[in-house]
């Protein structure tokens, strides 16, 4: 599993979707740039989430807020005193850690070790192994999982608060050792901001310190009168906004799975007070069935409830994506209450009251907030997309399956050969149909080189136009998922391949 990931990773540089941001002066950590296909990819991701939450929904408006804000509006999150990540570092390697992701390393460790004992388990005793009574049974897998429960509710009551002298206390106690050096020598565990600063402005007072946002979340709280009265919206009612988000984030790792710089997808939805844990589980399944829309199989999907809340929340979920290295948090769905707009109500000054016309109350609304990366979910569907085909031929075809609608290129018109008018030809066939969808011209190397260059960057639709064509209009047209051929009418192509790509 690691080795496909490295490959896709190395197929993402290869074939334009993403590069290490200033490559040239060999990368910047944890910050990537899209390439040539990536950004195709990537903007269709945000148009299907686009069009799914603001134009399906009568309910729903979008915003682009900026990135800069008001300093306060930190303040008054909780972003300046509490988002913050627990640091240690190792006097030996030098490395600095999160001290949460070291435990939850190490309970992932007992997890696998009894995941081995099933496996071992399952092997001696063949067809009659029942794995439920062997888990409540078994000595070995009884003390392992005492082990590691045991570990859980000591971090789990660590992170409250957070204690970070009972967060290296379990470090040492479970004699977790640095992955790079081996050794032991862990300094204290102290606290991190992950905002980014900067300064704005010079007046003769000094610069203010402003923050880069680590979410879009707060532009739609600060803009939700504006945007409730200048629309004239009724609760319940979303807004929605696609943005930049930035991180400090220490423990940068897994591609673009943890950056610096993401670009998340935000819907705040505000609803009447006591009605959100209805509005709550509506939204946990309507973001579920958008994921699963794509086609990648149930099983690759599932909600991880969290036990543990923030101070702000009175429920939340993620949905978490198969990855090669596990399942991860792609999305979380969040019940607010009315944690935010009553924070900026008191940090302001200013009432940001809902006055209900049809039962002449005013109440502060209670919010959902459903937030997805869309760095993640590119990684999530690359992840899916790839593959090695073994061909009948014994060759090997690397094909990204990618859904038609989200493919950056969908159809590739080739001319057979470089002479007697084909390439005019496969020219007209595009500009005919380049308003329609995205195009590509090829005429370089064998057909079937050409084949494989789009396979990889997921093209779904290849035309080739020959000899015949200039007889009869027809051009061979080529299946991606099923390399099939088809004879077709050059006045059908639009017909045949734009209700499959359009999203
Ligand atoms: P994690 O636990 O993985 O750090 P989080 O719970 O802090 O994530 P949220 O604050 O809920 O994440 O942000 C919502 C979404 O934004 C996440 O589900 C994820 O898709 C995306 N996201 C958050 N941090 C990053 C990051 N550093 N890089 C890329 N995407 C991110």
């Amino acid at each position: 599993q690691e080795d496909v990931f490295k490959k896709i990773v190395s197929h993402c540089k290869e074939y334009g979707f993403v590069f290490p941001s200033s490559d040239i002066y060999d990368g910047l950590g944890a910050v990537y740039d899209y390439g040539q296909n990536g950004v195709e990819l990537k903007n269709n991701i945000k148009e299907y989430w686009w069009k799914s939450m603001v134009l399906l929904h009568e309910n729903i408006v979008g915003i682009d807020s900026a990135i800069f804000m008001h300093p306060t509006i930190w303040k008054a999150s909780g972003h300046v005193d509490a988002f913050n990540d627990p640091l240690i570092d190792n006097r030996d390697s030098k490395k600095r850690y999160r001290a949460d992701v070291l435990i939850e390393d190490q309970i992932a460790k007992y997890d696998e070790k009894i995941e081995k004992e099933v496996v071992k388990a399952r092997k001696r005793f063949g067809e009659s192994f029942d794995e439920a009574q062997y888990m409540a049974t078994s000595p070995r897998v009884l003390e392992t999982k005492q082990k590691r429960d045991a570990l859980h509710e000591r971090y789990a009551a660590a992170m409250q608060g957070p204690d970070l002298e009972a967060l290296k206390q379990i470090i040492v106690d479970e004699e977790i050792v640095d992955p790079i050096s081996g050794t032991k020598n862990w300094t204290d565990v102290r606290q991190f901001n992950l905002m980014f600063s900067t300064e704005m402005g010079a007046s003769a007072d000094g610069a203010m310190k402003v923050y880069l946002r680590p979410e879009t979340a707060q532009g739609i709280f600060v803009n939700y009168l504006n945007v409730q009265k200048t629309g004239r919206m009724k609760i319940p009612f979303g807004i929605a906004q696609i943005g930049k988000a930035f991180r400090n984030e220490i423990v940068a790792r897994q591609f673009i799975f943890r950056m610096r710089e993401f670009e998340q997808m935000e819907m705040q939805f505000f609803v009447k007070p006591g009605t959100e844990l209805d509005w709550f589980p509506k939204w946990k399944q309507t973001r579920m069935a958008w994921h699963q829309a794509l086609g990648f199989g149930a099983e690759n999907y599932r909600f991880h409830d969290h036990d543990k809340l923030a101070h702000y929340a009175n429920a939340a979920t993620d949905i978490e994506f198969r990855m090669p290295f596990g399942f991860k948090e792609v999305e979380g769905i969040h019940s607010r209450t009315n944690f935010d707009l009553s924070q900026h109500e008191k940090f302001s000054g200013k009432s940001i009251k809902y006055f209900d016309p049809q039962t002449n109350e005013s109440y502060t609304p209670y919010v959902i907030e459903t937030s997805i990366g869309v760095d993640r979910m590119f990684l999530s569907i690359m992840c899916h997309s790839f593959e090695e085909e073994k061909l009948e031929n014994g060759e090997t075809r690397t094909v990204l399956k990618l859904p038609a609608a989200l493919a950056p290129v969908k159809l590739a018109v080739m001319p057979l050969v470089k002479k007697d008018g084909l390439p005019e030809k496969a020219r007209e066939i595009i500009d005919n149909l380049r308003f329609h969808f995205n195009c590509q011209y090829d005429e370089k190397d064998t057909i079937g080189k050409r084949y494989r260059r789009q396979d990889a960057i997921g093209t779904p639709y290849c035309v080739t136009v020959d000899y015949d064509t200039l007889k009869d209009n027809t051009v061979t047209l080529r299946f991606r998922d099923t390399m099939e051929q088809e004879r077709v009418d050059i006045a059908r192509l639009n017909s045949i391949i734009e209700d499959k790509v359009s999203i």
